[in-house]
């Protein structure tokens, strides 16, 4: 029976050892109870750290603890001290966590993190390797595993895996930065599926994709490889019911806890007062500080809730031994102790502060006793804390005051979203929380939480599987082999036993290497020379063929031994010919209708510009911003395809470059042409672009096919770049 693996961090258990006794505790966190029910179907199995390194963990002890483990359907990743220092402390929590928080003053770049990391998530991936069988998919979580798809897809390239971000993707301006950036986006690549919280982080990441991978986005597909990676946005949810249930109990119960009391007791002492509410791990994410400031401005702008308002802060120690957590800490302390130094009465502290973890009924007493609940970060993923302060509001009062930093403001748009850095705005939402009417307070409260209640955690685990499902029904059949030591023997071996050998290669993004100007890419003195290496044998007949116009191409390789074919099949030149033939009979006399229209497109697209060749109109915008060129590129079809519906002229899309030009001319068929004349016992057809694709689907059956670069392709090999061509070639010259 097929079975999902989930791969997180940390195992949903916490694991203490006492002697010999080995306690296990499940845990009730929010994402085990989610994936509850993908994790105990069939044979599932979930996989992850358990909290205790190898030094804690006796030798003797490890295979014990693994059956215990096992008991509660998991399988632990053993990590020595120094992997969770380097990949946990180090490279996720220095390097990822605040880059994806846009905490860039935060953020640390070292080597040796990054090769722990590495190291670790191959660990992960072994791991779950391990576990594999035939028809198992996995679901990857979080920022401390961006590798492991990548990794499981190069041992097993068929398995199904879903991977989710728990936190933010930042904006490309600031993804960039990180300098291993395409080894991260490669390494989440390799999922066939890609879930965020917020349509915002899916935006950032794909618009990180196409500028560094160049792939190909077809709406919220991308190209990658031989599949498609569907990326979509799943807000993820809360166990409803639990808390609901929880804060139902709570108001009914005859019997108050110790805190509920303490509440009670400290409720203030004039008249109509209330209590505002957060709730946060100790995180620089998490706007505390400026949460305090905010809170001391109010009392300073409106002095006459002084006294009838307290701020009960619960900060949740995390991370400790990262250091800008310890000055947060001392950061916090200073500001409650400041704030409430300047404001206190005898009777009345504004801020009542713990620093620890509360056991959940208590944090329902906080939740069911504050009037106002008060989450300002300054960026998070999506903030779970504003989701169950609602679903524990039964009679649907209490003010939720929420930034818009959090992935959850999209969902809870009710409530009083504000900036957390404006404290104007902050304080005025204070007074209006303050001074809300119940009926207004009831209806926001329903709407949100009718929808928590609907999209719970279960539903947000269901939707992911779902689409995982999906998404590999309507994956490409196409499999073009990648190149590797074996691919590239037997090649060798074919071709070294044939004697009539005809050779066609693509220039740009296959011999020459993609510039962002045209114009740069000119041949190297490398190429010359694996190409005179190959001219000079015998068995071989070289052709060029190029979307290039015929006067550049003359330029470069004019007075060269071989046979050149240029704008996708017009013109060739033979070494037995003096000059150019024309291939093809057409016209240009729609350069006078598409030309100006394509001058305006440049004109207000900078960057983007006309080729002018004997027979088409190219416009590039490999200089253009990645998103803005696509977009104009897409606009600049949809004016020119009406115009040439009824002549005999046609849109080519190539890479970063639309072409118009006569229809029916490409290079599929000039190439068979020239086949044809030519009798070969040996083809091969090398390209990186849309308009290779024609040779590859139209020369012979047996020809030997090869795409460079990783995008959809009908041709029966991939290899990687033009360095690897190159190196592929000269091998070649060799046989
Ligand atoms: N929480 C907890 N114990 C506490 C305080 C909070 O278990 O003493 C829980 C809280 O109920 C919520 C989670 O911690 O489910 C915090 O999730 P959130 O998304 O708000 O922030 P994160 O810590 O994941 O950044």
């Amino acid at each position: 029976m097929s079975k999902t693996i989930i791969v997180s961090n940390r195992l949903p258990l916490s694991l203490n050892i006492n002697n010999e006794n080995i306690e296990v505790t499940p845990s009730v966190g929010g994402l085990a109870t989610g994936l509850k029910s993908v994790h105990h179907d069939g044979n599932g199995i979930w996989i992850g750290w358990s909290g205790l390194t190898e030094n804690e963990v006796s030798d003797n002890l490890a295979p014990q603890v693994e059956k215990e483990l096992k008991k509660q359907k998991c399988s632990s990743v053993s990590l020595t001290e120094k992997e969770v220092d380097g990949f946990y402390y180090g490279f996720s929590n220095r390097t990822l966590w605040p880059l994806f928080h846009y905490f860039s003053e935060f953020t640390e770049f070292h080597q040796d993190q990054w090769e722990t990391y590495i190291s670790v998530n191959q660990k992960f991936a072994d791991l779950v390797i391990e576990n594999l069988e035939d028809g198992d998919q996995v679901w990857v979580h979080d920022y401390q595993l961006l590798l492991v798809p990548q990794m499981i897809r190069e041992q097993k390239p068929d398995v199904k895996i879903g991977f989710f971000l728990h936190i933010p993707f930042p904006s490309y301006e600031v993804f960039r930065t990180l300098p291993w950036r395409e080894q991260i986006l490669n390494g989440m690549m390799g999922a066939d599926l890609i879930g965020f919280h917020t349509y915002d982080y899916v935006r950032h990441f794909m618009s990180s994709v196409q500028r560094l991978l160049n792939c190909e986005m077809n709406f919220n597909q991308i190209q990658y490889e031989t599949r498609n990676v569907k990326v979509d946005s799943f807000p993820m949810g809360i166990d409803f019911e639990k808390f609901h249930h929880a804060a139902q109990k709570h108001n009914t119960s005859k019997t108050k806890s110790e805190i509920q009391l303490s509440l009670e007791k400290h409720r203030l002492i004039k008249g109509d007062t209330k209590l505002i509410l957060s709730i946060d791990r100790l995180d620089y994410t998490k706007g505390i500080a400026k949460r305090l400031l905010a809170f001391e401005y109010f009392l300073e702008k409106f002095p006459e809730y002084q006294e009838k308002v307290r701020l009960v802060m619960l900060a949740v120690p995390s991370r400790a031994n990262v250091p800008q957590y310890q000055d947060l800490k001392n950061e916090i302390d200073q500001l409650v102790g400041r704030i409430n130094g300047k404001f206190s009465t005898v009777n009345w502290t504004p801020v009542w502060y713990f620093y620890r973890s509360m056991p959940f009924e208590n944090l329902i007493d906080l939740y069911c006793s504050c009037e106002i609940a008060l989450l300002t970060p300054v960026r998070d993923g999506m903030n779970l804390v504003a989701k169950e302060y609602i679903a524990c509001r039964t009679d649907h009062t209490g003010v939720l005051i929420l930034s818009e930093m959090a992935g959850a403001s999209i969902e809870l748009n009710e409530a009083l979203i504000i900036n957390p850095n404006n404290f104007e705005q902050v304080a005025n939402s204070i007074k209006q929380a303050l001074e809300m009417p119940d009926a207004e307070q009831k209806s926001r409260n329903k709407v949100m939480q009718d929808r928590i209640a609907r999209y719970n955690v279960e539903r947000w685990a269901t939707e992911f599987m779902q689409n995982l499902t999906d998404v590999l029904a309507v994956k490409p059949t196409n499999r073009a082999l990648k190149f590797n030591k074996t691919i590239e023997n037997q090649l060798l071996e074919d071709f070294s036993s044939k004697t009539k050998r005809l050779l066609f290669l693509d220039y740009d993004g296959t011999l020459s290497p993609f510039t962002k100007k045209p114009e740069d890419a000119i041949p190297t003195p490398e190429l010359f020379e694996v190409l005179a290496e190959l001219h000079a044998n015998p068995k071989n007949q070289l052709v060029l063929i190029t979307g290039r116009d015929k006067n550049t191409f003359d330029s470069w390789f004019g007075d060269q031994p071989y046979s050149l074919i240029t704008e996708h099949g017009l013109w060739l030149k033979s070494p037995d010919q003096s000059d150019w033939k024309l291939l093809e009979q057409v016209n240009n006399s729609w350069f006078e209708v598409i030309y100006p229209i394509m001058m305006r497109f440049t004109d207000n697209t900078p960057g983007s510009k006309i080729e002018i060749k004997n027979y088409s109109l190219a416009w590039h915008y490999r200089n253009v911003d990645p998103e803005y060129g696509a977009n104009r590129a897409i606009e600049l079809k949809a004016t020119i395809q009406p115009i040439i519906a009824n002549h005999n002229i046609e849109i080519m899309e190539g890479d970063k470059v639309l072409e118009i030009k006569a229809s029916g001319v490409n290079k599929g068929k000039a190439a068979s042409r020239f086949a044809l004349d030519f009798g070969p016992d040996y083809i091969l057809a090398m390209g990186d672009d849309w308009t290779d694709e024609h040779m590859f689907t139209d020369l012979p059956d047996d020809t030997v096919s090869i795409k460079v670069g990783n995008k959809i392709t009908e041709a029966k090999y991939r290899i990687k770049d033009t360095s690897h061509v190159l190196d592929f070639l000269r091998k070649l010259a060799e046989n």
